[in-house]
């Protein structure tokens, strides 16, 4: 029962449905009847209505701006999810990616009338070669995912064109899900390589499963422990020498921009994931952006359509000169030209200088939030220090009936979002933490004395505290099994409803 008439809490108002807010009977605009006209459908046009609820423009930026109002985001407050890199999206980069000029082009205009939009591109192609010591890179896949996927084509090409099959691809346990899915989805047999107690991989592990059927390995560095890989160029010379590549997940390139180059380490191809380590908007926010960067050996393989270095344009792989041998094309045109701009200008206004702080910051609040909590949270591997992020587990709760689970929808009655839960699976209910540079020492305390907060509750017994949480948010705990495997995805209209649409 609620304590109101409306429902509402104040600013919290209650929101209904699009649908049940809207009727199909209704309409939002006044548009006049067409003229007669004659159909060019065929037999295919539509026999009922399409059921759309009619709203009008304040209804409908209500109900959105309602929703949002329920919902975390990274201009509320700090938003700790691990592997993720959630950093403040700088409002200069807004304001560039809004310049007409790149705003309002399209991908189908004359190349004529679009110098700038391609010299930006070049611009930043630039600076990501330059920061990871790579020769080329692929600006168009769509997010990290998509680079991956780019990089294991570029590398199965390459393979191929040496009149070589094999099958099996590496992946470390620690890995990102989506490494061994793109493996997968490649046709490739992943093997998995386990981690040492420390929660690095060893290059003994490594050599143990390389053979002449081994394409790549997949390996995150730093990795989603949080932990720089110490064998990192040991390993990468071990697959090399085995005819093999090595594809880095640069997710965590925010840890080490400007402190260490992946094409030193041996990396052959890396995304990048503008949307985590250049600031541009994540989420709900995005769209997310994955340029992947190539080694020599890789470069001749890059998909279409790409910029050469002298600026010209490939844009089909029949167009491709002498030593240009295209994988393919992933996307229909470039990719995403406003995460282009937004992350150069996040690159531009920083400097080289700038970059490589944000790098040490960020690593410099992950160990401060370990150094403060690692009494009263286990901290996973405290003898390794952590990168961008540290990660902790649930033995600290051991015996208190309170789970990681629990523990994260505590957080969320005190404002929190929660931090990344049960990733990496290679310790028990872990908690990975990412503050970023992005927040103040005042924030990062206040963090830290909620969590110690927390921790002395579970201490204590007040376990109530946990498995009841989320007492405050706008929806309590969700059966979040059942919406996995039961999801409920066609919308069925309310009685009353239904009858006074008929
Ligand atoms: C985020 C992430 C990915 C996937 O990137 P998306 O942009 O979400 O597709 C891959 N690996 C790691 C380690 C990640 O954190």
């Amino acid at each position: 029962m609620s304590d109101t008439f409306t429902g509402n809490k104040a600013l919290e108002i209650h929101e209904p449905l699009i649908f049940e807010t809207g009727h199909v009977a209704t309409t939002g605009v006044d548009v006049e009847e067409p003229a007669a006209f004659e159909s060019r459908l065929g037999g295919h046009a539509r026999k009922t209505p399409i059921d759309l609820p009619g709203l009008t423009e304040p209804e409908t930026m209500r109900h959105y701006v309602r929703l949002s109002r329920q919902n975390y985001a990274i201009d509320l407050g700090l938003y700790p999810l691990g592997s993720c890199t959630m950093k403040h999206n700088p409002r200069l980069n807004e304001k560039m990616a809004r310049l007409p000029g790149f705003a309002d082009i399209h991908p189908l205009q004359p190349l004529s009338t679009v110098p700038g939009a391609l010299e930006l591109m070049q611009e930043l192609s630039h600076w990501l070669c330059a920061m990871t010591g790579m020769t080329a890179v692929a600006l168009s896949p769509k997010a990290g995912a998509h680079g991956e996927l780019a990089g294991m084509m570029a590398i199965r090409a390459a393979i191929a064109a040496k009149g070589e099959t094999r099958h099996v691809v590496l992946v470390p346990e620690s890995a990102h899900g989506t490494n061994p899915a793109t493996a997968a989805a490649l046709g490739y047999k992943v093997e998995s390589i386990k981690a040492r107690e420390d929660g690095t991989v060893s290059v003994e592990a490594v050599k143990e499963k390389l053979s002449a059927d081994v394409a790549a390995i997949m390996l995150t560095n730093p990795n989603t422990c949080g932990l720089f890989e110490p064998e990192v160029k040991a390993i990468a010379d071990a697959v090399h020498e085995a005819g093999a590549y090595f594809y880095g997940d640069g997710a965590n390139f925010n840890a080490i921009v400007g402190k260490a180059k992946p094409g030193d380490l041996g990396v052959d191809a890396m995304h990048i994931n503008l949307h985590k380590t250049f600031s541009t908007p994540h989420g709900g926010g995005g769209p997310g952006s994955g340029p992947v960067v190539l080694s020599e050996r890789l470069a001749p393989f890059a998909p279409v359509p790409f910029l050469r270095a002298d600026g010209t344009l490939v844009e089909r792989a029949d167009e491709a000169g002498e030593g240009e041998m295209p994988f393919g094309r992933l996307t229909a045109f470039h990719g995403q030209m406003g995460m282009y701009v937004r992350a150069l200008a996040y690159m531009m206004s920083h400097g080289a200088d700038g970059l490589k702080e944000a790098s040490e910051d960020a690593v410099l609040a992950a160990n401060y939030l370990k150094a403060q909590l690692a009494d009263v949270m286990s901290v996973s591997f405290p003898d390794r220090p952590a990168m961008h992020e540290v990660l902790f587990d649930e033995s600290f709760l051991k015996g208190s009936g309170i789970t990681t689970l629990d523990f994260a929808k505590a957080m969320i009655d005190e404002g929190y979002h929660p931090m990344t839960m049960y990733f990496p699976l290679v310790v028990h209910g872990a908690m990975l933490i990412e503050p970023t540079e992005s927040e103040s020492l005042p924030s990062l305390d206040l963090f830290i004395a909620t969590l110690r907060d927390l921790a002395r509750s579970a201490r204590e017994g007040d376990t109530a505290r946990f498995t009841e949480a989320p007492r405050l948010a706008p929806r309590r705990r969700l059966d979040e099994t059942k919406s996995a495997r039961k999801p409920v995805l066609t919308y069925e209209p309310p009685a009353p409803y239904q009858e006074a649409a008929e």
